[in-house]
């Protein structure tokens, strides 16, 4: 294919994939470039919302993600020890506002497959699994990457754009000097999947934070890798802790027996640490070059909304990467991109997400109370849910960019 006449993706996670897929069903033909041959089932994003569902809905991806995804129409918080239930969210007060009142548990890596299979359909779409991109560069006319198989064997693709989906990492933000503000968090969160049915036993819906001084938790219910079913309950650590420590029986024992006596690391199928940054990369547009997803922002978990703020960035810079392409736009559109997805990702993202990790952690009994008041309130008026919902379903945020010039 000669120079031009596509637009490469680098990274074939769920952001890569679907941004794939959003540019061939505009007839723009696709080389996606991933390291992996089959996506990693790591125990990450779970949770899709209304916002990401309508996107996806487009692309003809949620019939499936709703027929095999599990249903959660609600979340709930709770206090960990009286085990009271502050609030519960019922997102049929947003029913008028979306197709989609509720949030679908579905592993990320259900997503990529489901993406990368809808691919094969289009004959404009050239995936390139167990390769990675080694260099970049960039001129007037077009992008270049070198990739590299696992064999070594290196290959030069041209294309007229590329779109950086590789992660927290980017080997193209690095490449491109481009920096991430923000920071780090000193602790680590703790992923532990068990069979253990949250539900039958304590009273848990299918999302739960769990507001604690000492230990606060999350806990979630997702289908597993054979739909048998399966929690995840998610901790922060101390900073200093080890992870030898912390992964080990007795640390994975000290911390979910704290939760259900009767569990031990006897119930626990996996073990998962992860660092938590709170950051946003400077620049989502430099030149021909595109960052989306994790490659432009990170954030803590709290909330689900990396992944889906990640598709929405997709969304975004394929409909003007369609509207360049068909000579609908000129190119000044993707400073745009930058302006729209770096806004929402520095004014909404970050503070929602740091909000949400402060209320769950919070120490002071005064303001516990406080918030308490707060959730319980937001929660039982119809309309002050209704506000709620629109935030943390990132419906708000969807509203806001289109007036972001
Ligand atoms: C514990 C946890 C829970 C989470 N829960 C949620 C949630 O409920 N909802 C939510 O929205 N988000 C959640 N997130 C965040 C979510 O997992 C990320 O935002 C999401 O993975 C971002 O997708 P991505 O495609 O941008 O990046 P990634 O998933 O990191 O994918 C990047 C891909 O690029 C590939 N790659 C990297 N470098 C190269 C290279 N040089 N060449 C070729 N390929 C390359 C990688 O192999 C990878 O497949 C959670 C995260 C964690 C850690």
């Amino acid at each position: 294919m000669k120079q031009n006449e596509r637009v490469i993706i680098c990274g074939g996670g769920p952001v890569g994939a679907v941004t794939a897929l959003a540019l061939v069903q505009q007839g723009i033909p696709v080389t996606v470039i991933e390291s992996f041959e089959e996506p990693p089932k790591d125990p990450r994003a779970a949770t899709l919302h209304p916002s990401t569902l309508e996107m996806l809905d487009t692309l003809g991806l949620a019939e499936g993600i709703l027929q095999r995804g599990l249903h959660a129409p609600a979340f709930q918080f709770r206090d960990r020890k009286s085990q009271e239930i502050v609030a519960v969210f019922d997102m049929a007060h947003i029913a008028d506002e979306t197709k989609f009142p509720l949030a679908v548990q579905y592993e990320q890596w259900k997503l990529v497959r489901d993406g990368l299979a809808a691919l094969e359909e289009y004959d404009i779409a050239d995936v390139r699994l167990g390769n990675s991109v080694t260099a970049f560069s960039q001129d007037y006319d077009g992008v270049t990457v070198v990739t590299e198989n696992a064999d070594g064997e290196l290959e030069k693709i041209e294309g007229r754009y590329l779109i950086a989906c590789d992660g927290g990492r980017s080997t193209i933000r690095i490449g491109l000097g481009v920096f991430m503000s923000g920071f780090t968090w000193g602790e680590r969160f703790l992923v532990l999947t068990s069979m253990h049915d949250f539900a039958a036993n304590d009273a848990y819906i299918y999302r739960n934070y769990v507001l604690d001084p000492t230990e606060w938790c999350a806990v979630f219910k997702v289908m597993g890798d054979e739909d048998q079913g399966i929690w995840r309950t998610l901790f922060p650590t101390s900073e200093g802790e080890l992870d030898a420590d912390l992964l080990s029986d007795a640390g994975v024992t000290q911390r979910i027996s704290g939760l259900r006596p009767d569990m031990d690391h006897n119930d626990i199928l996996h073990r998962n640490l992860y660092t938590v940054n709170q950051r946003v990369a400077d620049r989502f547009a430099i030149g021909r070059i595109f960052l989306a997803g994790d490659a432009a922002h990170l954030n803590n978990p709290l909330g689900g909304l990396g992944l889906n703020t990640g598709i929405h960035d997709c969304m975004n810079i394929t409909k003007k990467i369609g509207d360049v392409w068909f000579g609908r736009a000129e190119d000044d559109v993707f400073e745009r991109y930058h302006r729209q997805r770096h806004q929402l990702a520095t004014e909404f993202l970050q503070s929602v997400t740091i909000e949400n990790k402060k209320r769950i952690e919070e120490k002071d009994p005064e303001v516990i109370k406080a918030n308490q008041k707060v959730l319980r309130e937001n929660s039982e008026d119809p309309a002050k849910a209704k506000t709620w919902l629109m935030r943390s379903s990132l419906l708000d945020s969807v509203r806001k960019e289109e007036t972001i010039e």
